[in-house]
């Protein structure tokens, strides 16, 4: 199976990435758009990020057979029960939430019966709202999708087409192993972000202006990820709070380590450290999932994973 009208519930980066990406990538396919915000409905039309933008949420849904939730993870539960009762029988409800089993839950509880599985491109900025989609946001990008436990293999396979044609690569794993990578490879790095940043600005009136004169020295990369949403943030933190206290309190172990070697003078153990952590560098770029160019190439449009 594969499909032929697509609703997209929520047009901010992702939501507006997807619509312009079916566009570009399956044009037989149909688009329509909803949002809860008025303003953000008429940018979405103005700049074309579904075929039709739609005045509610039911209507956006009526005649979809795929149906994808794009709205913060806390917003999930409510923005589904909008439409509960206008899902077409056969319609599959997906999402794009950065973590996993609480909207797997959101999504069932709201839509109870419905053919409901769950996926996370890992592809994003630190941008949001309709102006800040792009077609190409999933090109070369993983997309995870959590089947949930006696998910129609069908449509699991019809979902990793769709994403498959988006640009993305898929992978499918269950949404409380998801929860526990992502910890690592995003929330937790989003976390040391907000705090760096944040210390870095209570210090401002010490260090008189230098942080952000000589921000280049590391600090620069860390104020980009600072800048992402704080309604994404807020709940991705509220929703996957049992992995992250996990990962966190292994960082502060792994923290504490460096420090003593800091304090002790062990200049060994901190070469060695660094010199396996620019390993894993070296392999993500590889793999394809980010740029050796210096500065990251930053002067050009680029995708960052979230
Ligand atoms: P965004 O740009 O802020 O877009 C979300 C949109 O959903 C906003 O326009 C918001 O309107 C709207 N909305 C909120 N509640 C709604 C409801 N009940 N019904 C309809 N629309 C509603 O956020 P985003 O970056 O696209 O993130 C969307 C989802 O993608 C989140 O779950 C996030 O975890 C996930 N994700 C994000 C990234 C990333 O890098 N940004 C990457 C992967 C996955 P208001 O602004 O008026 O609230």
């Amino acid at each position: 199976m594969s499909f032929e009208r697509v609703a997209i519930i929520g047009l901010g980066l992702l939501g507006g990435s997807i619509g312009l990406a079916v566009q570009d990538y399956l044009p037989g396919v149909a688009t329509t758009g909803y949002d809860a915000d008025p303003a953000t409905r008429a940018r979405a039309h103005e700049l074309g990020l579904a075929g039709t933008i739609s005045e509610t949420a039911a209507d956006a849904v009526r005649d979809a057979d795929l149906v994808i939730f794009c709205v913060p993870v806390g917003a999930m539960g409510a923005a589904a029960a909008e439409v509960a009762g206008s899902l077409r029988a056969d319609a599959l409800v997906s999402d794009v939430g950065s973590s996993k089993e609480s909207v797997a839950k959101a999504l069932a509880d709201a839509l109870p019966g419905a053919a409901i599985i769950p996926a996370h491109p890992v592809a994003g900025t630190e941008h949001s709202g309709p102006d800040a989609g792009f077609a190409a946001l999933f090109r070369n990008r993983w997309c995870i999708i959590t089947p949930p436990e006696g998910a129609d293999p069908g449509k699991v396979k019809a979902l990793s087409d769709f994403w498959t044609a988006l640009g993305a690569n898929v992978e499918l794993m269950t949404a409380q192993h998801h929860d526990l990578v992502l910890a690592v490879t995003s929330h937790l790095p989003h976390l040391i972000a907000y705090t760096i940043v944040g210390t870095a600005s209570d210090l401002e009136g010490v260090t008189q202006g230098e942080v952000i004169k000589y921000s280049a020295g590391g600090f620069r990369d860390f104020t980009r990820i600072a800048a992402s949403d704080p309604t994404m943030w807020r709940d991705v933190f509220l929703t996957n709070k049992d992995a992250v206290l996990e990962m966190l309190q292994r960082f502060s172990e792994d923290l504490t380590a460096l420090q003593r070697a800091i304090r002790v003078g062990d200049g060994d153990q901190l070469f060695d450290h660094f010199t396996h952590t620019r390993a894993i560098r070296r392999s993500i770029i590889e793999l394809g999932q980010d740029d050796a160019r210096p500065d990251f190439g930053r002067s050009d449009h680029g995708g960052t994973n979230t």
